[in-house]
């Protein structure tokens, strides 16, 4: 049987398409190499099924020839008799471009990274060719070699070919625009890209490599100091494997050590730091779905951390952190997935709206959250100890994703002051009976460190929320829909709700009076004075401000604000406290009554935040005149 050599047009819509093809993937031209690469391992793949005792070595070799400006990608797999060129090429190849074309008129919008990167497949290598040709021979008995060639991809030439063994060969004459593809370091790094974890071995090879020098023993012959005798030889260099046929990925959990999963980690990610831990996901039922998740060491600059997900689609690479198949928080971590059926070869729009897609996201949401509580509720200690690094990453998850919150809520900690670490709930029954049902809080431990203290003194403990996300967080607890998890939370310096006493000390002073007094002596009219009985009597006065008032103002620094909000501070006086008593006592126009009172509300104020330039200069003037007046007596 002949080859019947014919000139033809590839498919009536192919001049519609070939521009769109060239156009549409413009911004992602590497891919050609993914989908002709995994074509090849396709074809090997196919090869064994039909063969399945064949000893033969397969692989597929990538052979850049710049000087030809030549790529050629070859595989020895099933390769295409004359009829399969006509039907796979020519005619087939078009359908799933059509329907691509199609969505295309309808959201133009839609310039999504994969879309059409599967199902275009082989014409992609358009995008970076003059002319492509084929050369293939299939491993049915009696087949005849084929040739076929195009320079557009619109119109081809089918005729007789020239391979001997069964397989097929690619060969892309390279466009001048495109000729960065000639290089192989550019090559490489393509093929490291999308193809480092295909199934079969892939090959790279620099047609134009010469020689190099290489030493080589020369028998057992001994040099006179002993060392064995080389020679130089020249050596042409050998085509280097660029992918992992076994990545760890798809081996069993069980058979998996821990130095694979870490070595797997910083080769993959180019992380020198080890990760936390990991979850291997390894699900055949109801959908296939393969990878491993690993907990990065994500600290307090989570503002700037980026995770990585790295998607694969039956160990081809499709891209990193595809928001629409892997939950947004996830991000933040690293790892790989590998889900054989996705359906790549749809818009972002459908992927977000597919049911499989949405159960694939949160069957990996599941498993994060079950490897959360099961560190929780058997290594408490080791969750612990990884609870700084992972705060951030379960806060925002929980504000992300309800059902993430439902899952993991048992498993989020306060970290607190003494250094321990309590769940919510461990929290509430330990402090709400002394408290008015509030989580105390600190944002900054050492500024803060007196209103903390007056909480710990009080055997009530003060959580820290000191990372970016605790606002965030903190607001999301408080608002939350499940209302039997709400809960407040409040700065040290928020109120004083939870450091109240009932004393009898002082308990005739006027609050007005005070207020008056303190308004007087500091010029200002606005001023808040309360007056209350603070459990600890020593204690003069401090300053509150209210916790929403202060989120607020917070809240308009960071988006940059312009016009200043009034402080909202209000000063707290001790009545049990003997200045306070003796201040009540005093005539309110004395120079020295208004220093004095002055002195108090700096105090307050100097406990919980630093003063400004100038009113240090007048605290410091006046401390001086005070020093004066008590040793002159
Ligand atoms: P898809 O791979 O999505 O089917 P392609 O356009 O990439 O679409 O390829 C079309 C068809 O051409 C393939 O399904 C296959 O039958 C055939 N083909 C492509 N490359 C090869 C190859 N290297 N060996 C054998 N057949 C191939």
């Amino acid at each position: 049987m002949a080859i019947r050599q014919e000139k033809g047009s590839v498919s009536i819509d192919a001049q519609n398409i070939m521009p769109v093809i060239k156009r549409w993937l413009y911004s992602d031209k590497d891919i050609f190499l993914r989908e002709a690469v995994s074509n090849a391992c396709d074809a090997i793949t196919k090869f064994r099924m039909l063969h399945p005792d064949s000893e033969e070595a397969m692989s597929v070799t990538v052979a850049v020839d710049k000087e030809n400006k030549i790529i050629r990608i070859s595989d020895t797999g099933i390769g295409m008799t004359e009829e399969e060129v006509r039907r796979y090429i020519n005619q087939v190849a078009f359908s799933g471009a059509s329907e691509f074309m199609k969505q295309f008129e309808d959201k133009p919008e839609e310039k999504g990274d994969i879309i059409g990167h599967f199902g275009l497949g082989f014409y992609s290598v358009f995008m970076v060719s003059d002319r492509v040709e084929i050369q293939t021979l299939s491993c049915t008995e009696g087949a005849e070699p084929v040739h076929w060639e195009s320079e557009d991809g619109m119109g081809f030439e089918i005729s007789e070919g020239s391979r001997a063994a069964h397989g097929t060969d690619i060969i892309l004459h390279v466009s001048e625009e495109e000729k960065e593809f000639l290089e192989v370091w550019k090559v490489r790094e393509v093929l490291n890209r999308y193809c480092g974890y295909m199934s079969y071995p892939v090959m790279l090879e620099d047609v134009n490599a010469k020689p190099v020098e290489k030493d080589v023993p020369v028998g057992d012959e001994k040099n006179e100091d002993g060392t064995p005798k080389t020679e130089k030889i020249m050596e042409m260099p050998k085509p280097q494997q660029i992918n992992d046929t076994a990545p760890l990925w798809l081996k069993k959990p069980a058979d998996c050590t821990e130095e694979e999963y870490k070595s797997f980690y910083h080769k993959v990610f180019m992380d020198f730091e080890d990760p936390l831990f990991w979850i291997h996901l390894n699900v055949d039922y109801p959908f296939n779905l393969k990878g491993i998740l690993y907990f990065p060491k994500l600290k307090n600059d989570f503002g700037t951390h980026e995770g990585q997900i790295k998607l694969f689609a039956g160990q081809v690479f499709v891209a990193d952190n595809i928001k629409e198949v892997i939950p947004e928080f996830l991000m933040l971590l690293k790892g790989v997935i590998d889900c054989p059926d996705l359906p790549l070869n749809v818009s972002r729009s459908f992927l977000q709206n597919d049911g499989y897609v949405r159960k694939i996201s949160s069957h990996i949401t599941k498993k994060v959250a079950d490897k959360l509580n099961s560190l929780m509720n058997t290594e408490r200690e080791t969750y612990e100890g990884y609870w700084d690094d992972i705060a951030p990453f379960v806060k925002y998850g929980a504000i992300k994703d309800n059902k993430f919150y439902d899952l993991v809520k048992g498993a989020i900690l306060l970290k607190k002051t003494d250094g321990k670490y309590d769940t919510v709930a461990e929290y509430k029954a330990a402090n709400f009976d002394k408290t008015d049902k509030k989580i105390y809080y600190t944002n900054d431990e050492k500024r803060q460190a007196a209103s903390v203290k007056l909480y710990t003194d009080r055997g009530i403990e003060v959580a820290v929320m000191n990372t970016l996300i605790d606002g965030n967080f903190m607001s999301f607890m408080e608002y939350q829909g499940n209302e039997e998890d709400r809960v407040s939370f409040a700065r040290v310096d928020a109120d004083i709700d939870g450091l109240k006493e009932e004393s009898e000390e002082g308990k005739d002073l006027d609050a007005e009076k005070m207020q008056a007094l303190f308004r007087g002596a500091l010029g200002n009219d606005k001023l808040e004075v309360k007056l209350e009985s603070l459990g600890d009597a020593d204690m003069t006065a401090m300053v509150t401000e209210d916790e929403q008032m202060r989120r607020y103002k917070e809240m308009s620094r960071i988006y940059g604000q312009s016009f200043p909000l009034p402080d909202s501070f209000t000063l707290v006086l001790n009545r049990r406290n003997e200045t306070v008593q003796a201040l009540a006592g005093r005539d309110p126009e004395d120079e020295t009554t208004k220093m004095l009172c002055s002195q108090v509300y700096d105090l307050a104020r100097m406990a919980a935040q630093p003063l400004e330039a100038e009113e240090i200069t007048a605290f410091l003037e006046r401390s001086r005149k005070i020093l004066n007046m008590v040793v002159k007596g």
